[in-house]
């Protein structure tokens, strides 16, 4: 697939190899460092000096976008009854807004601001938004993606890679749900009351919304989802930043998944002992020669790395690599909770996205899940809500949960947190010796693993092969610190299997 070049109207129209200095709006220069000091390392320009700028000085410039639609609001008279409630109107939300509404369901979605466009970054693999049918909804793809494992090893994946235009899905999305008729509501979730057959939303400005069904989409932080065991998760923590630089080192038709190198810390003895134990790598997605997003990422951990030696990391890292940030256009701070236990199956609120459990245990992604699994469960919603409207209460609960979440997936998603636990053990040699043969897997094995669409012989399989492919160093690691997530995946899928 050709690289495309269409980013979103959020960020300042940029054309490749555009001479910035003579054109772009003014950046405060005051506020970075030059040196002149410069020698090259395979290839490519890095700089020696400490004194390279700092980024993190730079004010982002991105202001909320919103979306310009005339969306159907939810009327007084509307209120009586809904067949169901979303709460929530982020990429989970609006996909099972439009997804169920698609079968005549009456819907109603509840965000205080359900027309700003979403502030993350997401990127995808190409294929999973091609199997949906949502390749348009990407602005900017790239034909490969390579890894740095180290200095000396650079492995390069032959999947497209994609970031999602968060405008173009929503409004696509949105279109979807208003010409089947969703109505929306402009409030904060308060409350959920639950009767036998019918439950209400209660909403920050009074108003009171009546459904059979209610969904939380309200995303990480949610407050309406229960857990009957204790919530061991892991997470993701990340710096982000769409920036304008001067030049950077980058490959434009490949993006960086994952820089493990090091050798930015050469300098900063503290920075690379805490790297070495608890590492983090660069994800970075060129757009042009001067437009780069990079993300300084712990892939895991428990708890969670300080999100000030992420920054620190970023930039050395940066400065190593002679990326010279003129502008910051975005930034985000990411923390994903990832892994720990499934919500409580089933319950009378129904969950979908973050607050749902899909979120991949070992990568921290789930847009192109959520966007899967969003027709399976809008059909059950369906079958139980739709024109003959005869189950409801208990029977709808468990109906819906166990669409999103049969007894197979809650067996493969323990596999997944298994590689969590994992991974959580792996300092940096670990995690490079781990990837190194992760990736040298055949595609079907890597590729159907990070877009969890393994079954639980393909998974056992995989961790075989995976095992047949480590180094010596990575059999020892696996064996030594893998025993007892080991077991209690194996006592998780035994209750599961029991229950
Ligand atoms: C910075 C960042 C980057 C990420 N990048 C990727 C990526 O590249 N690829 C990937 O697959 N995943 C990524 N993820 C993970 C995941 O896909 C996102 O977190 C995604 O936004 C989750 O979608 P969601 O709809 O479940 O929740 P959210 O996107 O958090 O949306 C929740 C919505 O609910 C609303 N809401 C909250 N509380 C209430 C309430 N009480 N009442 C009414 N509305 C409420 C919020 O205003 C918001 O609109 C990223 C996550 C983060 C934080």
């Amino acid at each position: 697939m050709g690289t495309r070049l269409m980013l979103s109207s959020q960020t300042p129209p940029l054309k490749p190899h555009q001479p910035l200095h003579s054109n772009s709006p003014s950046f405060p220069l005051t506020k970075i460092h030059y040196t002149p000091s410069r020698k090259l390392i395979r290839g490519k320009r890095v700089h020696s000096t400490s004194r390279y700028g700092n980024f993190l000085d730079l004010k982002p410039e991105h202001q909320p976008e919103a979306l310009d639609f005339d969306l159907p609001w939810c009327h007084p008279s509307d209120r009586a009854r809904f067949d169901v409630i979303i709460i929530g109107a982020g990429p989970a939300g609006v996909r099972l807004a439009e997804q169920v509404s698609l079968y005549g369901v009456k819907v109603c979605c509840v965000d205080p601001d359900p027309l700003s466009v979403w502030p993350n970054n997401y990127g995808v693999w190409v294929d999973e938004f091609e199997n949906l049918g949502l390749e348009d909804c990407l602005d900017k793809t790239w034909p490969m993606a390579c890894v740095y494992v180290d200095d000396n090893k650079t492995k390069y994946l032959d999947r497209c890679y994609g970031r999602v235009s968060r405008r173009k899905l929503k409004e696509r999305l949105i279109e979807g749900c208003v010409s089947n008729g969703v109505r929306f509501h402009k409030a904060k979730a308060w409350e959920v009351k639950h009767q036998e057959f019918e439950s209400s939303v209660l909403c920050d400005d009074g108003v009171e919304l009546k459904g059979s069904l209610v969904i939380d989409a309200s995303g990480f932080g949610s407050r309406f989802i229960e857990y009957d065991k204790v919530r061991n998760q892991g997470y993701q923590i990340a710096h982000g930043v769409l920036v304008e630089v001067e030049e950077h080192p980058f490959d434009l038709d490949k993006m960086v998944l994952m820089d493990w190198r090091d050798s930015h810390l050469g300098n900063e003895p503290s920075l690379r002992v805490s790297n070495s134990r608890f590492p983090t790598f660069l994800y970075a997605m060129p757009f042009s020669s001067n437009l780069i997003f990079l993300e300084e990422t712990s892939l895991v951990s428990r708890p969670a790395l300080s999100y000030m030696e992420v920054k620190r990391r970023m930039v050395a890292r940066l400065r190593h690599l002679g990326i010279r940030v003129k502008r910051v256009l975005e930034d985000e701070k990411c923390l994903i909770p990832m892994g720990g236990p499934l919500p409580r199956i089933p319950q009378n609120v129904m969950a979908i996205g973050g607050t749902s459990g899909v979120v991949h245990p070992s990568t921290g992604y789930m847009v192109a899940r959520t966007m899967a699994v969003a027709p399976v469960v809008a059909f059950a919603i369906a079958e139980c809500l739709g024109s003959t409207r005869m189950i409801r209460g208990k029977q709808l609960y468990a109906k819906v949960w166990n669409s999103m979440w049969p007894i197979e997936k809650r067996m493969v998603r323990e596999f997944y947190s298994f590689g969590m636990e994992t991974l959580l053990k792996l300092d940096l040699n670990g995690s490079r010796n781990f990837f190194n043969a992760f990736f040298d897997l055949k595609p079907y094995y890597w590729q159907g693993f990070l877009s969890s669409k393994l079954t639980l012989k393909e998974l056992v399989w995989l961790s075989l092969s995976l095992f047949g492919h480590a180094s010596n160093p990575s059999k020892f690691d696996i064996t030594t610190k893998c025993p007892v997530p080991l077991a209690k995946m194996m006592g998780n899928i035994a209750l599961e299997y029991k229950a």
